[in-house]
């Protein structure tokens, strides 16, 4: 039972063949098995959990179901959730309990679905391999010396492991996708403002975004139709109307117009991912889809310009952790200097440290045009870059990440390497757009992400191509030998 997608899980509940009780008790057996092994949960929250899936059983019963109702799921643990810990992978906020929902979590709970807890992820989502989490690295389905990717790499990997269904998980600069390629499962970032950022831990607040991480194209697609929307407590939420995102899955490819920018094939690609992309590409012309060259010249200066972005966001955002209103404070302070100081020195890490550092240093009066107002205007023409293109083709594909899951420590103290395993991902964050990262091949065991990136609210075109392409692949299908 814990092989199949949500689409089906969601399937046998409607016919009965099982309760979201089983279901749920099953899951969580399976998340206490593996749990220690891979340090994916922050916290397994399994009272709510059980009662969670009695609601959902009555209102089956009833009648009342609504396709997720009933379906186990795990938050990352950066949404708020109302009484329950929210860490964001943090010293600082050990202590924290929520006093509300994240929007995302309530939708989520409105509709019927079950929280098995909450997963382990990069101290405030910083990070690409998890290894900044307070609470220790969390290890890799597929292999045990490697990293799952991150900051969403305890969703990625209970996904991977079959211990839930699907998992939020939330994308700054690739934190969706990235682990999505690492752990070889499905994971899509939506439209800057498509999801409510409200109860979302801020990291860069024009960059953050949540989205699911699911087996399939069908399942996020089915999740996003509870995620997306409106919402009045989210001031850049985006006011579109919701589509139902899995009404085009099936729609034929034929016509389609593929994008592929020359600056991401270019020499330094190593070529078995160049390889296995072209491959993933090829099936697509298969289905009826036509290929094309762009050019996206800016993009190679993405990752400096999310480097200054992103920290001067992140000081701002994380100015508010100040050691009096909430989350961790030092022992005796001397004065509220100390108070602030220590506090602050002893409840964040290293990478979150760097992070406000610089931030601080691109928003000070002598640099703040140098570096911030710079790297604004390069945003701009990255965005207007993508715009482009995108009135040329329908969807642009590339790698997710420039390679498999890397090995534990390898890259820790080398920041400059790891902040470019982002280097595929993070200009769809600056430009606010769309993508999705579907398993397109596997190299020496090791699962490959391939990205598709769209318009803004193209995300049931996305869903669709990616869906087509699952229906003519089984990478999607591959699962870590002992998780089976
Ligand atoms: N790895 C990138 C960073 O460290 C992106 C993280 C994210 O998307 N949350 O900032």
């Amino acid at each position: 039972m814990y092989n199949k997608t949500l689409a089906e899980l969601s399937q046998a509940l409607q016919q009965r063949d099982t309760s979201s009780e089983e279901l749920t008790g099953m899951y969580l057996q399976r998340c206490r098995q593996f749990m220690d092994k891979l340090n994916c949960f922050v916290t397994l929250t399994e009272e709510h959990a059980m009662a969670q899936a009695r609601a959902a059983d009555k209102k089956i019963q009833a009648g009342k179901a609504g396709p997720l109702t009933g379906i186990p799921m795990v938050h990352k643990d950066i949404f708020c959730t109302n009484g329950i810990k929210t860490s964001c992978g943090s010293r600082m906020l050990d202590n924290f309990i929520a006093p509300y929902d994240a929007t995302v979590v309530r939708q989520l709970d409105d509709a019927g679905m079950v929280m098995l807890g909450k997963t382990n992820m990069d101290e405030f989502a910083m990070g690409s391999s998890n290894e900044t989490s307070y609470y220790g690295p969390v290890l890799n389905p597929w292999d045990p010396d490697r990293v799952p990717g991150g900051s969403s790499g305890g969703s990625a990997a209970v996904v991977a492991a079959r211990l839930t269904p699907m998992a939020t998980g939330t994308d700054t600069g690739g934190s969706i996708r990235q682990p999505a390629s690492l752990c070889g499962i499905t994971g899509l970032k939506p439209t800057y403002g498509r999801v409510s950022r409200y109860g979302m831990i801020a990291f860069a607040s024009s960059l953050d975004q949540g989205g699911p991480m699911t087996r399939t194209a069908e399942d996020a697609a089915l999740v996003l139709n509870a995620m997306a929307g409106f919402d009045e407590h989210d001031s850049t939420s985006a006011n579109e109307p919701v589509e139902d995102y899995t009404s085009q899955l099936e729609n034929p490819l034929e016509g389609l117009k593929i994008g592929l920018p020359v600056e991401y094939f270019d020499e330094r690609l190593n070529p078995d991912i160049s390889r296995i992309i072209h491959d993933g590409i090829a099936e697509l012309k298969k289905l009826g889809a036509s290929i094309h060259e762009i050019n996206l010249p800016s993009s190679k200066l993405s990752i400096p310009v999310y480097y200054v972005v992103a920290p001067a966001e992140c000081s701002s955002n994380l100015a508010r952790y100040d050691g009096v209103r909430f989350g961790y404070r030092c022992d005796d302070p001397r004065d509220l200097n100390d108070l602030y100081c220590r506090s602050r020195g002893e409840g964040f890490g290293r990478e979150v440290k760097r992070r406000v550092l610089i931030g601080t240093y691109v928003l000070s009066a002598g640099y703040y045009d140098a570096y911030y107002l710079k790297a604004q205007k390069i945003r701009r023409l990255i965005r207007n870059e993508f715009q482009q293109a995108l009135k040329e083709v329908d969807v642009i594909i590339g790698p997710t990440a420039p390679g498999t899951a890397f090995k534990l420590n390898e890259l820790i103290d080398d920041p400059i390497n790891m902040y470019l395993s982002d280097i595929y991902t993070v200009s769809i964050n600056l430009a606010g757009l769309p993508a999705i990262s579907v398993p397109a091949g596997m190299l020496n065991g090791l699962p490959v992400g391939m990205q598709i990136i769209g318009d803004y609210f193209s995300e049931a075109r996305l869903l669709n191509v990616a869906h087509r392409f699952q229906q003519a692949t089984d990478w999607h299908q591959h699962q870590p030998a002992e998780y089976k």
